[in-house]
């Protein structure tokens, strides 16, 4: 097994509780990859730096976490805007929806259809501001057909929180597994029924390497993996989040109950708070073209940024107690946050989740194709599926 995020992880459980002999290389050291859950002192809430909510309700998680016996918090979702001067009520996902409900039949990329179609201009904005914060997409090359798909049933039910974070959810699957963290691996040698990596041999192998990975080409596969066409259909999201500790909750005497705060002209253009949990913890959140745009910027200036975008929305200058800051884009072992599919790459997820020789298997978000790619849930269905086609 290469890789011990959610899908590697829940891969490698399946062929365990099979009875095989499974190792699990991990570059990292730690186990989680995407998922990151950390905590912040002052903060009496897990703090994520990679997956956070339980977009609709994913049959893998929601077994999982049965299992683990962890419950979800229901996560409030009034958002308001900046517009103007005034903070105002908005709802993103109601006008993300409107904005896709008739998907083109002839694929083109979502900017050009929304130049389109005739929308009141705020519902255009939000909708922009959804696929570049959201997806981690650049309007200019995803699919606008993808997008439309996924947001008909993406924001039907509540969004969740597990409670105390993915963490525990991730250890259990990882108890009594053979994981080797440190252990990056750096190539692949195969041939039909046997692999060799890192100096061990096996018969098989699962491969859950992130799709920025894959398309770096920073794992070499000797000889070479033929998947160059999907590859290219895909792009990995790029993705910056910074978490800030303050004294207190200093939005909440003036705004109530708000999860999410919106100011597209912001170098972070999303902002939410840890609701209904009562913390003075905000996130401060960058996708698609902004963080392109900021990628590979120090600890320092992703702060300096992310503060800015607070003072641009609240008009005031909290003091941080403490920073938590994570560039998915410039992290190595994932190169981005997660996966979208450009503009006539429909079929790409299916060609890239295709099994070579009996021998080489692929899991991992990317390989969705259940309708959840870019989320924990998707990634543990894959790696399920890739442990029983191996079996
Ligand atoms: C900021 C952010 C927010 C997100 N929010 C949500 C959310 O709210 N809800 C949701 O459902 N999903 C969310 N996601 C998506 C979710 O986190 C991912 O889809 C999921 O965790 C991916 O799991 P994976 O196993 O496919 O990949 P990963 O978790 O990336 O696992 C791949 C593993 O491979 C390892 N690896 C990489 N290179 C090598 C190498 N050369 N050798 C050995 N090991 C290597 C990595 O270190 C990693 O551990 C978010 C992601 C990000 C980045």
């Amino acid at each position: 097994m290469i890789g011990a995020g959610a899908a590697g992880l829940a891969a490698a459980r399946a062929l365990a509780d099979a009875g095989r002999s499974v190792a699990v290389l991990e570059a990292r050291e730690r186990i989680g990859g995407r998922c990151w859950t950390r905590r912040l002192p002052g903060v009496a809430a897990p703090v994520e730096l990679g997956a956070e909510f339980i977009h609709g309700r994913p049959r893998a998680t929601l077994d999982l976490m049965a299992r683990v016996g962890v419950p979800g918090v229901d996560s409030s979702e009034t958002q308001r805007l900046l517009d103007r001067g005034r903070l105002r009520e908005v709802d993103a996902f109601d006008a993300a929806q409107k904005a896709m409900s008739r998907p083109p039949s002839r694929d083109v990329s979502f900017a050009e259809f929304l130049a389109r179609k005739k929308l009141p201009a705020l519902t255009k904005r939000l909708a922009t501001m959804m696929v570049q914060g959201f997806d981690a997409a650049d309007p200019r090359l995803v699919s606008a057909r993808d997008i439309a798909a996924e947001w008909s049933e993406a924001f039907e039910t509540a969004e969740m929180r597990p409670q105390g974070g993915y963490r525990p959810l991730l250890d259990f699957l990882a108890q009594g597994l053979d994981v080797r963290l440190g252990s990056p691996v750096r190539e692949i040698r195969w041939r039909r029924g046997e692999v060799e990596v890192n100096g061990l041999r096996a018969s098989k192998a699962i491969v859950t390497l992130p799709l920025g990975v894959l398309q770096a080409g920073s794992v070499r596969f000797s000889p070479h993996l033929r998947k160059e066409e999907p590859l290219t259909a895909l792009a990995s999201g790029p993705v910056i989040r910074v978490a800030m500790a303050f004294r207190e909750p200093f939005w909440e005497k003036r705004f109530g109950d708000v999860a999410f705060f919106h100011a597209p002209q912001s170098p972070f253009p999303t902002m939410w708070t840890p609701l209904p949990m009562r913390v003075p913890l905000l996130t401060a959140w960058a996708g698609g073209p902004k963080a392109s745009a900021m990628t590979g910027s120090s600890r320092r200036d992703l702060v300096d940024l992310a503060l800015r975008s607070v003072r641009t929305v609240f008009g005031r200058d909290p003091k941080i107690t403490a920073a938590l800051v994570q560039d998915w884009a410039a992290d190595p072992f994932a190169r981005g946050g997660y996966s979208y599919v450009k503009v006539g790459g429909e079929r790409a997820r299916r060609a890239l989740a295709r099994p070579i020789d009996r021998t080489l298997y692929f899991a991992g978000e990317a390989t969705n194709t259940e309708g959840e790619a870019g989320t924990v849930g998707g990634a543990l269905q894959t790696g399920l599926r890739a442990a029983e086609e191996c079996l």
